[in-house]
């Protein structure tokens, strides 16, 4: 095997090693695993970041367009309707404030792992420099309110109301908007933006109702127990024990601070998150003041390329996420190769995986010093088969004398009694439960926004969806006219995600825009181009299935249950590059082709 002397490791006993993970980690219940936090579990979604209850009187007025979410998508769906024109815009948020995601994750260490210069929408048209590479949620918090006051969206949102049910009323071709609040609005546009991770997960662990000590979720910090802020210091916690369920991207991020603040740390893990350098810095803004105009697209869409396995001639962004590539092109450009066909460039990028999980495997040995902790700690699996994470301080964590890591051999807690946790028939007592045990992402859509939507025939969008997604671009779905969906189903994915919200809201803003210049009432997809979208949707999904069928599972690829329902709910495989030229192409075209208009 001179290939694996010359690489330094045994792709084949590499590949052998990641099935055994993989099929440890399986289960029959995929989905079905986690407990839904609605009854006696609904405390956990609630706000704890209320500093008052908004009152106010209920709405049964008219808006051109309504808009749910004031997170990143509706704050790009907002920005982009005002420079088209349209004033006349509602925006309903659950949360206190604009922020979305950075509204509800305010966990101590919360901060992106994607580049600010990319990952932040508008910096062009703000003017915003972030202060480091890697920005800190609180920053991200307060950008989203400066976004909203730029383009003065504080007059039109109603916080701290939920949608409850949404019907399109044919008599006079509106929405009809209703809320936890009594609102019965109406609204000829409307655009949902519920986020992807919104819905708080817990695992659905026997006895977990039994606990008598002291739990939350991590996106709805109890700082009232913890003490400290998103910066750590968490005081209150200096004499209890404490574990945290979970090692996935936001454990990583608060497992250190905890770390420093508990008297004892539990930290009980069933798949290890993969976790490169950080290496974040200061803005230098002598670069910043000489960027050219134009060049926040240029990175974000550099950045895009890269990490989607494209080839670019630089890569502007320069850190973990791109480095796959790099080691990529290397391995191509060493070997002399050319001309590769799809099957020799994909052995490629599973070598230039192989080397890249390799290295941040010998990161785990070289900082972590118990040798079986750090055994423990090393992911045996496909980069992108999870989400990686880059941080500093995490695994330095586990050196502490009070922190231990429980690791479940893929199994995960066994259950919880009223006094602890049950893992690897050990119970541990402790006084505090964290759960990061992340959001729904695979369950019903109607599920996870939390309300349903009637169509244009009375249908309900869950209805619609029975037997998997259907959409036309992802944006638009048929009996649902004037409606635009933003999100991940059936839409370029992309892992800086504001940036595909940005691409949809675009479009967005030039279909609303199209319609009121051809002044045409109503805009829905045909029952043809729907169809045609969510066959040309599974056919690309069955070219990452093997991928995906190989992965560890998560919710990247249904639990580890990737079916042909998954295949339809996906992304459009093709990867995100492609869609937005999709996009562009449409727009360019100009025939608005696969519309009806003043259908309905
Ligand atoms: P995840 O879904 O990524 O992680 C949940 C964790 O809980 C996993 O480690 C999972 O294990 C574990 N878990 C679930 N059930 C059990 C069980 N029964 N026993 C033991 N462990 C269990 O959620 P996160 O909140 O960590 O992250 C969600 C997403 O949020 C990320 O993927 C990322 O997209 C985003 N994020 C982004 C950040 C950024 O920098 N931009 C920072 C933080 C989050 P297993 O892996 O085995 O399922």
């Amino acid at each position: 095997m001179a290939e694996a002397i010359d690489l330094g490791f045994d792709p084949d006993a590499l590949r052998e090693k990641y099935r055994q993970e993989r099929d440890k980690r399986l289960r029959e219940d995929g989905n079905n695993q986690y407990q839904e936090v609605t009854g006696q579990f609904s405390h956990y979604v609630e706000d704890p970041y209320l500093d008052r209850e908004i009152e106010r009187e209920a709405l049964f007025d008219e808006v051109e367009v309504a808009i749910i979410g004031g997170g990143f998508g509706g704050l790009l769906a907002g920005a982009r309707l005002r420079e088209a024109g349209v004033q006349d815009i509602r925006m309903i948020e659950k949360g206190g404030e604009f922020g979305g995601t950075w509204y509800w994750n305010r966990y101590p260490g919360a901060a992106c792992d994607i580049e600010a210069y990319v990952y932040l929408p508008l910096l062009e048209e703000t003017g915003y420099m972030p202060p480091k590479k890697y920005v800190d949620g609180a920053d991200i918090l307060a950008y989203s309110q400066q976004i909203a006051r730029k383009y003065d969206l504080y007059r039109d949102v109603l916080f701290q109301t939920e949608v409850g049910e949404v019907h399109w009323d044919a008599g006079v071709s509106r929405w009809v908007v209703q809320t936890n609040r009594g609102d019965a609005f109406k609204a000829r546009f409307l655009i949902m933006s519920n986020g992807p991770l919104n819905r708080p997960k817990l695992p659905g662990i026997p006895g977990i109702e039994d606990y008598r000590g002291h739990t939350f979720h991590t996106s709805r910090w109890d700082y009232n127990y913890t003490g400290g802020n998103a910066d750590g210091g968490l005081t209150g916690l200096a004499d209890k024990k404490v574990a945290i369920i979970g090692t996935g991207a936001t454990a990583v991020q608060c497992v250190p601070h905890l770390a420093e603040g508990a008297a004892e740390l539990y930290v009980f893990q069933r798949t290890p998150s993969s976790i490169d350098e950080r290496n974040d810095r200061p803005t230098d803004t002598q670069w910043w003041q000489n960027l050219e105009p134009g060049w926040h697209q240029k990175r974000m869409d550099n950045f895009n390329t890269l990490v989607s396995g494209g080839v670019a001639e630089e890569d502007l962004v320069n850190d973990g996420w791109t480095e796959i590539i790099r080691n990529l092109l290397l391995m191509i450009q060493t070997e002399k190769d050319s001309g590769l066909s799809m099957e020799e460039l994909q052995a490629k990028m599973e070598l230039a995986d192989f080397q890249k999980m390799e290295s941040i495997r010998a990161r785990v040995d070289a900082v972590v010093n118990d040798p079986n902790t750090a055994e423990h700690l090393k992911p045996f699996y496909r980069q992108f088969c999870k989400r990686p994470c880059f941080h500093d301080d995490y695994l330095p964590a586990f050196n502490r004398d009070n922190v231990t890591l429980v690791d479940t051999n893929g199994r995960g807690v066994e259950r919880i009694t009223e006094k602890g946790i049950v893992a690897n028939g050990v119970e541990y007592e402790v006084d505090c439960i964290v759960f990061g045990t992340g959001f729904e992402v695979g369950t019903d859509y109607q599920r996870r926004c939390g309300y349903e939507i009637h169509g244009r025939t009375g249908e309900s969008l869950s209805d619609h969806w029975r037997d998997g997604a259907r959409t036309f671009h992802g944006l638009h779905v048929h009996g649902f006219p004037n409606l635009f969906m933003m999100g991940h189903t059936q839409t370029g994915f992309t892992a800086n995600y504001p940036h595909a919200l940005n691409e949809q809201s675009k479009h967005i803003g030039y279909v609303i825009n199209q319609c009121e210049a051809g002044n045409h009432k109503v805009v829905e997809a045909s029952a043809e181009a729907e169809e045609a979208w969510v066959q040309t949707i599974i056919s690309l999904a069955r070219m990452n299935e093997q991928f995906l069928a190989d992965c560890t599972p998560g919710y990247y690829n249904n639990e580890g249950k990737p079916s042909e329902r998954s295949l339809q709910d996906a992304n459009y495989g093709a990867g995100p590059v492609a869609f937005f030229k999709v996009l562009d192409d449409w727009r360019e075209e100009g025939l608005m082709s696969g519309l009806d208009l003043n259908a309905g």
